[in-house]
Parts: C-alpha cells; structure tokens; sequence
C-alpha cells in the first residue's frame, strides 16, 4: 500500500479510499496548511504596499527644497 507524510504533522497516510484528507492525515490538518499558506500569502504584500507608500511619501519631501 502506497503511503505519504502528512505535510502539516508527518504522520503516515495511506494513499487510498480510506484517506479522503490525503495527502493530510485529516480535515484539521489540511486546514492548518491551508491557514498558513494564506495567512503568508495575505501579510506579505500588506506590509510591503504599507511600506511602499510611506517610502514614496517621504521621498515627496524633496518638494520642501524648491
Ligand atoms: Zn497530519
């Protein structure tokens, strides 16, 4: 029987009928996964936007010196 690690807690999971989560060992897991990658995925470009417009408001000051 063909078996996989749990990407979320590295547990066996058998790759068939009986895993309906594969390659998750369950529901809870698959959903942390997913929780990370989009909690990652939304923070980032938050921050860098953020950052972004506060650089550029700062480089603005140059308008001070004409
Ligand atoms: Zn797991």
């Amino acid at each position: 029987m063909k078996q996989v690690l749990c990407p979320t807690c590295g547990k066996r999971v058998a790759w068939d009928q009986d895993s309906p989560w594969r390659p998750f060992c369950s529901e809870r897991c698959k959903l942390i996964d997913l929780g990370e990658w989009f909690g990652e995925n939304r923070r980032l470009p938050v921050e860098e936007t953020e950052l972004a417009e506060t650089e550029g408001w700062n480089g603005q000051g140059g308008e001070d010196q004409e």
